[in-house]
Order: structure tokens, then sequence, then C-alpha cells
């Protein structure tokens, strides 16, 4: 059997061993039958010559005679003897004279290839076909002549070769007999080696590692047999203390699973005390804060002298200053166990920076320092992300830039680094020029607790986790944060995201005058925020100039005056050295020349200027630094439009609070907390029932009527939660808000206050202005008064999700075609007429879905959405839409799953068209 391989011819053992034993056989055979061939001619003709001497010798002595007596008929008879031979070819008899004197038959001459005879002594010489042989006659010891001979070699031949056929046929009967042999041989030999090959074969398939190789009584073989047999105990031992081992191995995973499971768990436990310790911790810290926060607020409030003022501010300042660091450890906390999730809303950037931005105005102002937006179009776009926690980040930066920066500015930047389809990668930066950071502490100042020296700490404060935590935060916005940084020339912290873009676009800048080609010069003593100027209006279409000081400004004002060209506006800084804002104001006021030219400053909201001074300055509008965009252009366009704002601010001042009325019931069971809520209320004019335990609250929600209820989340006998549920399911056809107090700012506790039914929280502790916002807004609501233009803290970062604009006010513009006058007097009437009576729809909205009233539910949409739609509600709008839908589907239970959004999107409705009106009223 052959296998053929791409490369070779592979044969059998068994062929191959016949092919080699047919080869040495044939090889053996050959030889002999050649050596008998050849054994055979030279006996044959060894013998042949010595039957011929013995014939040529009779010859020559029966010749003797007749040759001494010269008769050569005795001689021709003597020859004549040699026809009974046939083998003999002829013969002839020699004289001493060597002269033929007798010859018999054809006997070859002398020249026909024979040598002539010699006398001395007998002498044989074998040619191809004849036997020539010479024997001298003697008589009585005398060579009297010589007698040649030839014999034909013919029947010699046919003789060795009839003996060789005989040889070959008997060659070949032994090789075949050979062959046979051979193959029975092979056949003992090779049956057990095939057999311990199948073996093998069959091991290799079925890993029997049991099979044993039989013995073959073949040494070689059965040593073979051995050692693979020796070989399969060796697998098949190693086997079985493989899967011992598996075995054993298996029980180890299930035994180390098993610990790991419980390790996990109380690691998962262990993460749940530590929540739990953290808001456990939030509440019992914050609570007491709330105490000492409230109290010296309404201490503040009252009537105290210099002295004590300075007292309460600083355990004011101070309380504020532990809170923050409460909430970096709760935060960091947070981040550290994985709670921290981040939100996905829309949200406009640069208004969030210049937000982030302005909360820093009162410290920086303090110190002198510039604060600066340079935020240019392209990266003032509307993103979705966490707005709440890029607003921490940021604030985090600029706390530290204001808390490290003695003298100089802190620009804010954003840079639009590239844009996909889908979103787009910003680089946001905040730069300082303060005392800066050597190079080896820019990576450690990242790591918690950590900060450059202990002197810092004492120097400016601080826990050294402000950083870490905003590594944290970009590191799950999927950005890295950076700093450049040389100490002594300020510090650049910088961070990089990628940001899907938002749905809608920035709200356009709009402007009833027209601000192309207006001339308008910039002074300021800072560089940055002149250049930022500089290109903001020129990107506003404005003809542009700057000065660094008071008196550039004159001198450029007087140039351009004496050349015709003199300037529309001028926008001048409140703080600059030699000359400020309101003496650079009154003397170009003072020059006559320069009357046309309207007078905007930049100021701090913190600025000594009182605005009887502005006026005496001839200025006309303030723009509050750090300037905001849209203020600047708000101001730029009023101060054009004429002087009816002079004095004016362009943001409305903090009002008071205003009184509210109604009947507040203050679930709270720490007495100090009582105390602030029962003085906060009071203060709004609000009456307070208290109740010590959400039972007894829950008793007196049922007894008596309520207009709002705050509930603490944390009471004994029963806490906020289950009051909340029990008054929610009792059976008030009124609705009473549930606001909860919660000291707990941990992850998903909204979550918890809107699944027991409670309306909104406020987290502890609260300032009076965070009280009244949240009261106005619901009891606003509720008691079909206007709701309230402010929104929660809390709500407001639980909100966030809702940043679309509140209204388009596209709408004014229809209103300003349809007042006969072209104003706005028209759109301000109907805006006016919308708050006065959304209030008492929006509660037959709730009242209808609260009654399970699906065609009162439907009728009250109905009636808000037209209005809404009129002002340019448009969410609002849309959420009313969806509502009629529900009303008439009958479908309350969606419905009511909709209110929590759809009061969000009135309070932020009511409040913008509240502001509106007062932007464009008289
Ligand atoms: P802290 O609450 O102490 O400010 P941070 O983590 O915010 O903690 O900052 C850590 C340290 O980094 C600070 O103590 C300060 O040494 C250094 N640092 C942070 N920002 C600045 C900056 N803008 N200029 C100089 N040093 C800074």
């Amino acid at each position: 059997m052959s296998v053929q391989s791409p490369n070779d011819t592979y044969i059998s053992l068994g062929e191959k061993l016949r092919r080699v034993n047919l080869q040495a056989l044939g090889l053996a055979v050959g030889l002999l039958a050649l050596v008998i061939t050849l054994a055979s001619l030279v006996i044959s003709a060894l013998a042949l010559e010595s039957n011929t001497r013995v014939m040529t010798r009779v010859l020559a002595d029966n010749a003797a005679a007749s040759l001494m007596f010269l008769d050569k008929e005795a001689a021709a008879r003597v020859l004549a003897t040699l026809e009974h031979l046939p083998d003999v070819r002829g013969a002839a008899i020699f004289d001493t004279q060597l002269a033929e004197f007798v010859r018999y038959g054809r006997f070859l001459a002398e020249g026909e290839g024979r040598q002539k005879p010699s006398l001395s002594s007998e002498h044989a010489q074998f040619r191809l076909d004849t036997l020539h042989m010479t024997q001298p006659i003697v008589e009585n010891g005398n060579v009297i002549g010589v007698l040649d001979l030839d014999l034909d070699l013919q029947p010699l031949y046919t003789q060795v070769f009839a003996h060789t056929s005989i040889v070959a046929a008997a060659a070949l009967l032994a090789l075949w007999l050979a062959t046979g042999m051979l193959r029975r041989l092979n056949g003992v030999v090779l049956r057990p080696l095939t057999t311990l090959s199948a073996l093998m074969e069959r091991v290799a398939h079925t890993e029997d590692y049991g099979a044993r190789a039989e013995p073959s009584r073949i040494i070689e073989l059965d040593s073979l047999a051995i050692g693979f047999n020796r070989m399969l105990g060796q697998i098949a031992e190693r086997d079985a203390r493989l899967a011992a081992h598996r075995d054993h191995l298996e029980d180890e995973v299930a035994t180390r699973t098993e610990e790991l499971l419980r390790a996990k768990e109380a690691a998962e436990a262990a993460s749940q005390a530590k929540s739990d310790f953290l808001a456990t911790m939030s509440h019992e810290i914050r609570t007491p804060m709330n105490g000492v926060l409230g109290m010296t607020e309404l201490l503040l409030d009252s009537d105290l002298n210099h002295e004590q003022r300075h007292f309460a501010e600083a355990v004011e300042n101070s309380g504020r200053h532990l809170l923050g660091i409460i909430n970096d450890i709760l935060d960091f906390s947070k981040i550290e166990s994985g709670q921290l999730e981040l939100e996905s809303v829309e949200f406009e950037l640069g208004e969030l920076l210049e937000g982030t931005l302005a909360m820093f105005a009162q410290p920086a102002e303090k110190k002198g320092l510039e604060l600066v937006a340079d935020l240019p179009p392209e990266a003032r776009r509307c993103v979705l992300g966490d707005p709440f926690r890029l607003r921490q980040i940021v604030g985090n930066l600029i706390n530290n830039a204001v808390k490290f920066t003695e003298r100089g500015e802190i620009v804010v930047r954003a840079r639009l680094l590239g844009e996909g389809a889908e979103d787009c990668r910003l680089r946001i930066s905040v730069e300082d020029t303060g005392i800066g950071i050597p190079p080896h502490a820019q990576q450690k100042i990242f790591d918690q607790f950590s900060q450059l020296d202990g002197s810092t700490t004492r120097q400016f404060g601080g826990t050294g986790l402000g950083l870490a935590i905003c590594r944290r935060l970009v590191g799950l916005m999927g950005g890295e944060i950076g700093v450049d940084s040389q100490p002594g020339k300020g510090a650049r912290f910088h961070f990089d995201l990628r940001l899907p873009s938002g749905h809608s676009t920035p709200e356009a800048l709009r402007c009833d005058v027209a601000l192309d080609h207006v001339r308008t010069l910039v002074v300021d003593d800072n560089a940055t925020n002149r250049e930022i100027l500089l290109r903001q209006l020129q990107g506003w279409g404005m003809h542009v100039e700057c000065a660094a000081d008071g008196a550039g400004a004159l001198g450029l004002l007087a140039h351009t005056t004496a050349a015709g060209e003199g300037f529309d506006l001028a926008v001048l800084d409140m703080h600059m050295p030699h000359m400020d804002g309101l003496q650079l104001a009154s003397s170009i006021r003072a020059n006559p020349a320069l009357a046309g030219v309207r007078l905007v400053v930049l100021t701090s909201s913190y600025s000594s200027a009182s605005v009887r001074e502005r006026e005496r300055a001839g200025i006309l509008r303030c723009v509050h630094k750090p300037i905001r965009q849209a203020e600047l252009h708000e101001v730029i366009c009023s101060a054009l439009r004429g002087p009816r704002d002079t004095g004016g601010d362009a943001r409305t001042p903090t009002a008071a609070p205003i009184a509210l009325a109604g009947r507040v019931l203050l679930a709270e069971d720490n007495p100090v907390n009582q105390q602030v809520g029962e003085a906060m209320l009071a203060k709004l004019g609000l009456a307070v029932q208290f109740a010590a335990n959400g039972e007894e609250a829950v008793r007196l929600a049922q007894a008596e009527a309520f207009d709002l209820i705050l509930m603490d989340c944390h009471m004994p006998v029963m806490d906020g939660y289950e009051a909340s549920a029990a008054i929610r399911a009792g059976v008030r056809a009124h609705r009473v808000p549930i606001i909860a107090l919660t000291a707990n700012v941990m992850e998903g506790n909204r979550e918890r206050c809107l699944a027991a039914g409670m309306d909104d929280f406020l987290g502890k502790p609260y300032s009076l202005g965070q009280l009244h916002a949240v009261l106005r807004r619901w009891m606003g609501a509720v008691a079909d008064t206007a709701p309230a233009d402010d929104k929660p803290p809390a709500a407001a970062a639980a909100q966030a999700a809702d940043e679309e604009a509140a209204i388009d006010r596209g709408f004014l513009e229809q209103f300003r075609e349809l007042d006969p006058a072209g104003g706005l007097a028209l759109a301000e009437r109907i805006v006016g007429v919308y708050l006065d009576s959304c209030g008492k729809t929006f509660a037959q909205i709730e009242e209808a879905a609260a009654a399970g009233d699906g065609e009162g539910l439907r009728r009250a949409a109905h009636s808000l959405k037209s209005s809404s739609g009129n002002v340019g509600a448009k969410p609002l709008y849309a959420l009313l839409r969806e509502l009629e839908g529900l009303g008439r589907d009958g479908d309350i239970e969606a419905a009511r799953a909709r209110l929590d959004d759809l009061r969000r999107a009135f309070a932020r409705a009511c409040a913008e068209l509240r502001a509106l009106r007062a932007e464009i009223g008289p």
C-alpha cells in the first residue's frame, strides 16, 4: 500500500521489505547463476582439453610407426579413426622439418590464424570456436614429428548453454519460492507492528490510555510495545493526577468564589453603610448648620451695632466656609464610591460660564481683580451635559484663581477645538495672574488633600479637595484637566471636553437700534478686557477704538470730534487709575462738543458710585462686571435708543422679599430649626403651624387647611416620606404642595421625595431668599396669585434639564406690528393679563388632575395652552397640548405623571414673562 503525499511517495514497511529482499535475493541468485555458468564453462573446457589430450596422445603413439617408416597410408588410417569423433574438425601430422606428412578433415593452414607447430612440447590453444592441440610424436625418446588437431567448440557451447538454462530456471524457481517465503516472513514480523500502529492511532483518537499492546514474541517489537505500554501508563497516571488536581482546583475555585462573593457582599454592605453614614452625617451636620446660618441671617437682618454685625458676619462666613468643606467632602466621597452619576441635559455653554464667573464678582472686586469672560461666538453653543457639575468645576477653578491672585485678572476662556456631525470638542480654561505653581507640584495638586505646602493652608485655607474633585468630574465627563504655570507668573488650568451638540441654538441677540457702524470708544486700563470688548463690539458691526486711560480717551475724543468723526458711544471702565470712569464721564459731559456721546460704564455690583452720582456724570446705563454678553448688548441698545433709561441698571436690583399670605405647616423636630423656620416664615408674612413629627403632620394636614407644607425628611415616629405618602393618600380635594426639607444631598434623594408625593425640595441649610423663592413658586400656583419669578437653587439644580428658553421672544414682534403706536405697550398689556389669569387656570388643571376629571383637565389645559401660545411660552404650550390630549383620552395617571414637568415649565414661563414685562414696561 502506498500513500501519496504532496512532496514524496511513501510506501509501507512491508512493501519496502519485500523490495529490499527481492533486490538482495535477485542479486544473490543472479551472481550464483553467473558463477555456476562460468564454472561449468571452465570445467567443460578443461575436461574437453584433457579428453582431447588423451586422444591426441593415443593418435600420436599410433602414428609414430607410420611416420618412422614414412607410411603415409598407415598414418592416414590412423587419422581416419577420427571420423568417429564428429567434434574433430581436422588433424595433420608433420615431420621433424614440420612438413605436412598426412592430414585429415578440414585443417586450418598456417596463416589462417594458426601458429607454426612446435616440436618441443604438448600445447593447447583455445580460440573462439576452436580448440587447437599440438602433440609431439615420440619414438624411443626422440621426437620424430608432431600431431596437430583442431576441435570444434560448438558442442561445448551448446552444453554450457543447456547448463546455464537449467541454472537460470533453478534460480528463478528459487527466487519465486524465496519471495513467497519472504512474504510470509514479513507478515509474521509486520502483523504485530501493524497492530501496534493501529493501537497508537486508536489511542490518539479515543484518548483511551487504558489500552495495551500485546506481546509479539519478537524482541524488538516487544520492547517497542513495552515502551508504548509504559508511556500509556504514564499518561493515564498523569491524567488521573490532573483530574484529581482539577477536582481540587474546582473545589478551590468554588471556595474562592464563595469567599469573593462574601467579600463583595461585605464590600457592598460597607459601601451601603458608607452611603448611609454619609447621608446621616450630611443630615446631622446640615441640620445644626441650618440653625447656625438661619439664625445668623436673621440676626444680621436685625439692628446691630458695628461690632455685633462684624461678629455675626464672621459667624456667617465661617458657617458658609464649613458648609463648603462639608459639601466638598461629601462630593468627593460620592465620586469615590461611584455614586455620582452625570446628567445629560441641554444648556448654553456661554451663559453657564458667564453665570459662574459672575458668582465671584464680589470677592474679585474686594481684591481689585478683573474678571473677564472670553467666549467667542462659536463657543457659545447649546450642548448636552451636566451643567451643575460643569459649573462646579469652573467655579472651583475660578475660586482658586481668586484665592491665589493678589492683583491682575482672571480670564475664563472657551474655545471650539473641533466640530462633528453630532458633537463638538471644546477647551475651557481659567487663567490668573497669581502666585503660580512650581513645576514639581503641578501634578500633585490634583491629588486629594494635596496643597503646595502647609503655609498655603494657613494663608488661604481650603481642604486640598477642590482640584481632586475637578479632576474626577472632568474624568467622568471623558476629559482631562491640566495646568500650565510658572511661579510668580500665574496659572492656567484647562480641560478639554467632547460634548454632544444640543438641539437648539442660543437665542439670537435682538436690538431695535442698528448697531452697524456705531462709532464706539472703549476705555479700560485692562488690556485683556479691551481686547475682548473690541472683538465683541466689532462682532456686532460696531466701529471701535480703544483707549487705556482717561487722558488717552479725552485726547481721542477731542481729536475725532475736531475731525468731524465724533463717537456715538463710549464704554468706560469704572475702575481705572488716575482718572476713574466717573471722573472721565464728568469730563466728557463738561465738554459741550461731546454732548452727543452716550455713556455706558462697566462697573462691579459692589461699586461705590451711587445711581445719583452716575446720573450726575451723565452715565446712561451700567454693565456689571464680569461682563455678560447679553447684558452688554442690551445696555448698549438701550443707551443708543434714548435717554429714557438714564441711571438704570441692567440687572433688576435684588428686591426685598415680597410678603406672602397664607398658612404653612412646618413639620420639623429640631427646635432650633423650628425657630429659624418660624422666624423666616413670619418675616415673609406667613402664619405657621408646627408639627414635631410625621404623624402629627398627617393629623394636622387632614384636620386643617394649609396653603403649603414644609416637611423635614428625617423625623422621629414617622419620617417625612411616610408622612407625605399618608397625606397624599388622604381624600382632601385640595392638593397641598409639600416641600421636602432635606439635609441629605446624596444622589437619589430628590427622586425619593417626588416618589413619596412631595412636589419640590429645599436643601438645608437654606437662606431666607431660597425659602422665599420656593414658597412664592408653590403658593403662587395654588393661591391663584402670579407664580414666583425665581427658581429655588435646589430646584434649579434639579431642573437644569429644562434649559430651553421658556419664552420665545419672537411673539413680541407680532404685537409690535399690531400696536397702533408701533411699540411694545400692547405686548406688555397682554403679558400682564396672562400673568394675572394663568395661576387660576393652572390651579384648575391641578384640581382636575387630582379629582380625576378628564374633561375638566382637557378644558383647562386647552384654555391655558392657547394663551401660553400667544405669549411665546413654547415648552409650556407643548406640555399643555400633551395634557389636553391625555385629558381627552381620560388617561389621568399619565397626566399626573406629567404634572411635575408642567409645574416647572409653568414656573419658568411665568418667571421669564415677569422679567420680560419689567424689561419692556414703562
Ligand atoms: P484648596 O481647597 O486647598 O484650594 P485645591 O485642590 O483647590 O484645594 O487646590 C490645591 C492646591 O493647589 C492649593 O492649595 C494651591 O496650593 C494650589 N492651587 C490651586 N489653584 C491654584 C492657582 N490658581 N494658583 C496657584 N496655586 C493654586
